[in-house]
């Protein structure tokens, strides 16, 4: 890696204070065999920061600035930078803390605040002995300015404890990860709607699909787990505000552990009746260790000789709308709550194929239901457009029942 010194200051060009600043930084890099390649003082001037900023980053892969982060009106390094690197400035909630704390039971001027805005995604370098914080900041071409202070008593320990092992890769950095998990909306909707955020570097956003289901992650590199922690919080508040209540959970793992919390919260049961499921929505309940607590009964009602005798369908609805119909599946929702006594009771019914469609019934054709004893609902699930697996129309459906659970439990439309 090449890199150069930048250092900022009229003080330092009018020979009033000893450069000790870069013979700090020269020998620190050099140590850890970053090949510096020149060094250079420039005034408190904006317009030839930049001009010398330009020729820097033309040359080498790092530039490293000192002097210029305070809050007084020369102190321009960071505006300078961020304008070179096409960044806005944003407030940092960790470095703004850091001030609030540094000025307790003192008086703070305005101007002190200005300090924590950094570059919008850089890398925040901690100032342990002051209130300017550093950071390194990424242009658009991939090389990297990191910024320092001039006193050399806050410079230093920057220096050594944060910018060095950055640079080597062995800092104590925490990565950290927040899921939100989406349902009833396709990754190419969501990964639209929020298209404004995917571009951000720290946090990054990023969408995934899963078999039937989507995700959203948002992954944030900070010095500590609660500044990671700060970084994602507004970002994956923003992203649910967005993509409304699709968002299933931002907390577990899956609809089936979201759908076991919030029975056990809210003291309920639930019980299924499967048909094209075959068991598998008992199955991804009774997976998760504490559903005994939730999980009555689960009823693999195959064929119609067994609707009628374990759930109830009445033999007519079967004969005059067909096993997988609308009416059937409300019956065996309301069948298998009935004969459990659970809170909500699930019907599932449907064609997984590959074979087994009709025109008027095609693969691919599910119907869910939830019932509560009172009310029943019913959802249609058409066919893919593209043709699926038995495995996909199988996991669609049985989380397209557990969705309407996680609906009807946290008071949200349920169809
Ligand atoms: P502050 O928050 O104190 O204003 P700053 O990052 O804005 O810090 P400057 O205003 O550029 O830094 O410089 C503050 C003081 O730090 C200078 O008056 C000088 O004493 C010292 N200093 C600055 N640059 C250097 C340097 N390259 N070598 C040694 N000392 C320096
Ligand atoms: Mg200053």
């Amino acid at each position: 890696m090449k890199a150069e010194i930048v250092s900022v200051g009229t003080e330092l060009l009018l020979g009033d204070v000893v450069n000790t600043d870069t013979t700090i930084v020269a020998k620190a890099l050099a140590e850890i065999g970053v090949s510096m390649q020149y060094a250079c003082t420039v005034g408190d001037n904006p317009q030839r920061l930049e001009q010398v900023l330009r020729d820097s980053l033309s040359r080498c892969d790092l530039v490293i600035t000192t002097g210029g982060l305070g809050p007084t009106e020369d102190d321009l390094t960071k505006e300078t930078i961020a304008r070179v690197a096409g960044k806005t400035l944003v407030e940092d909630k960790q470095s703004l803390q850091r001030i609030v704390d540094y000025f307790k039971g003192r008086t703070c001027s305005e101007n002190q605040y200005k300090q924590a805005m950094l570059p919008q995604g850089c890398y925040v370098l901690p100032n342990d002995e002051g209130t300017a914080p550093g950071c390194v900041c990424q242009t658009p071409e991939g090389k990297q300015i990191a910024m320092l202070p001039g006193p050399p008593a806050e410079l230093r320990p920057m220096l050594e404890n944060y910018l060095i092992p950055y640079l080597r890769g062995d800092d104590k950095t925490v990565i950290l990860s927040r899921n939100i998990h989406v349902f009833g909306k396709g990754e190419g909707t969501v990964a639209q709607e929020i298209a404004s955020f995917v571009n951000g570097e720290n946090p990054t956003v990023a969408t995934y699909a899963k078999e039937g289901e989507m995700y959203i992650r948002v992954t944030a590199r900070a010095h500590t787990k609660e500044a990671a922690e700060a970084l994602c919080a507004p970002v994956v508040k923003a992203l649910c505000g967005i993509v409304g209540d699709y968002v299933y959970t931002t907390e577990y793992d899956s609809l089936a552990e979201t759908v076991l919390h919030l029975l056990m919260d809210q003291g309920k049961t639930i019980s299924t009746a499967e048909s094209c499921t075959g068991g598998l929505i008992a199955k991804r309940i009774t997976d998760l260790p504490g559903s005994s607590a939730v999980f009555e009964m689960g009823a693999v009602t195959y064929s119609n000789r067994i609707k009628t005798l374990l759930v109830d369908v009445p033999e007519d609805l079967l004969r005059q709308h067909g096993a997988v119909s609308e009416e059937v599946a409300a019956a065996m929702a309301q069948g298998v709550q009935k004969r459990s006594g659970s809170t909500l009771g699930v019907g599932v019914t449907g064609i997984a194929g590959p074979g087994g469609g009709s025109e008027e019934k095609p693969v691919g054709l599910v119907y869910v239901a939830l019932s509560d004893g009172k009310e029943t609902w019913v959802k249609g699930l058409k066919p893919s457009p593209v043709p699926r697996k038995r495995s996909f129309y199988r996991n669609r459906a049985a989380s397209a029942a557990l969705d309407m659970a996680r609906r009807y439990l946290t008071g949200l439309p349920i169809v």
